[in-house]
């Protein structure tokens, strides 16, 4: 089992540690226009590799990514400041265009999970590039936005985050939603377990959820440990086959009534990577915000497109 990881910056350095340590794969190949900085992560990542479970973590290139099982897309344009993630489409596309070109002409055959931003444009972005099915082009989309959901919630009603099931839906950025209706404490909705449901007041934490990255951003200047854990999460439920669902950015034919889109919903992954893709029963007002935030992506997408 082989993973590649396009970019050794922070993300892409973070979640090549990450996937060390779950000692999911044997092989780790960390490709960077950079490459005095992959090479430099490599050894540092190596240097851990007697006091963990040992993986073979080199600077390669595009032969090394060919033969991957999954290519994992972090290289891209960061944000820095108040840019949004939608800011720097243009920049991130340039560059996931490039590394989905020299996969495809590599004879790469396994499955492509985007995280650059903004992630669901760079996703749509690489399924065109690759010409490759649409469940083998996959984007992290909310699953960190949802891991940040249930963390909150779990804090708020004091259980632990894993107790706490329920999605963040649509973009992975400003028109994200909250899918309150989604949420489930042992097979109870928020009403159910707690008498003071009221008292949660839920667009403060949704907006709470949307702000976190901006946040984390502004204080270190970027965001690593979160999203390098929803990599390798996506990454396990791949190379596991585990049919987990898990909210990821896929490409909608029809779901909701969206086409040609890619925008998270919760997905079943397993080793063809995304295998089907779920309608939970949201809100009216979910639907409605779902819908806008389809659109957002839309107009995006052209502009990019455009431009
Ligand atoms: P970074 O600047 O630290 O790293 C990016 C790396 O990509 C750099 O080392 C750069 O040399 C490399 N690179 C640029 N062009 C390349 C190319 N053509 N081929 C190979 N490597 C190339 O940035 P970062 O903080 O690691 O963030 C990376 C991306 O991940 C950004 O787009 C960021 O917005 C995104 N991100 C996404 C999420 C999410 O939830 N999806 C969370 C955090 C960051």
């Amino acid at each position: 089992m082989r993973v590649a990881i396009f970019g050794a910056g922070h993300v892409g350095a973070t979640a090549t540690y990450a996937l060390m340590l779950r000692a999911l794969v044997r092989e780790i190949v960390l490709i960077d226009s950079n490459m005095a900085l992959a090479r430099a992560e490599a050894a540092d990542l190596s240097d851990a590799n007697a006091l963990a479970r040992p993986a073979m973590i080199w600077a390669g290139d595009y032969a090394d990514a060919a033969l991957a099982d999954i290519a994992v897309i972090t290289a891209g344009a960061a944000t820095h400041g108040d840019e949004t993630r939608l800011s720097v489409a243009a920049r991130s596309a340039a560059i996931v265009r490039a590394c989905v070109d020299g996969l495809v002409g590599a004879g790469f055959a396994g499955i492509i999970l985007v995280a650059a931003n903004p992630v669901d444009l760079m996703t749509l972005a690489a399924f065109r590039q690759s010409g490759f099915a649409a469940g083998r082009v996959i984007g992290t989309g909310t699953l960190l936005d949802s891991s940040r959901l249930r963390q909150v919630l779990s804090q708020r009603l004091l259980v632990a985050p894993t107790a706490v099931q329920g999605a963040v839906l649509g973009e992975h950025g400003d028109s994200e939603v909250a899918a309150f209706s989604t949420v489930r404490i042992g097979g109870m909705t928020l009403d159910e377990f707690t008498a003071d449901a009221a008292a949660l007041d839920e667009s403060e934490i949704a907006d709470a959820v949307r702000q976190a990255g901006y946040a984390i951003i502004g204080g270190k200047g970027y965001t690593s440990f979160g999203i390098a854990t929803a990599i390798v999460r996506i990454c396990e439920a791949i190379i596991r086959d585990e049919h987990a669902v898990l909210p990821v950015s896929a490409r909608l034919d029809g779901q909701f009534g969206i086409h040609d889109l890619y925008l998270s919903l919760p997905c079943v992954l397993g080793r063809g990577g995304v295998e089907r893709i779920l309608t939970p029963d949201i809100s009216p007002a979910e639907l409605a915000l779902l819908l806008r935030s389809a659109d957002v992506l839309r107009a995006a997408g052209n502009a990019l497109e455009g431009g």
